[in-house]
């Protein structure tokens, strides 16, 4: 028997792998928050130039 991912119950069969509607709900949450992802980069590595570099990009407007 699988236990749920989200709070270790064991999973219903209506909501595999989850015990639960509601922590299926919590799980996918997670992922939409970025609950799980890792950064690409550590926000410590980036210097300020790089910082600059990234806000020029945005900032960039097409000539009119
Ligand atoms: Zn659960």
């Amino acid at each position: 028997m699988s236990l749920c991912p989200v709070c270790s119950k064991p999973a219903s069969a209506v909501a595999k792998p989850f015990c639960s509607p509601r922590c299926r709900e919590v799980d996918l949450n997670r992922w939409f928050t970025g609950g799980y992802a890792v950064p690409a980069v550590e926000l410590d590595d980036i210097d300020d130039e790089s910082l600059e570099a990234a806000a020029r990009a945005l900032d960039d407007t097409p000539p009119q």
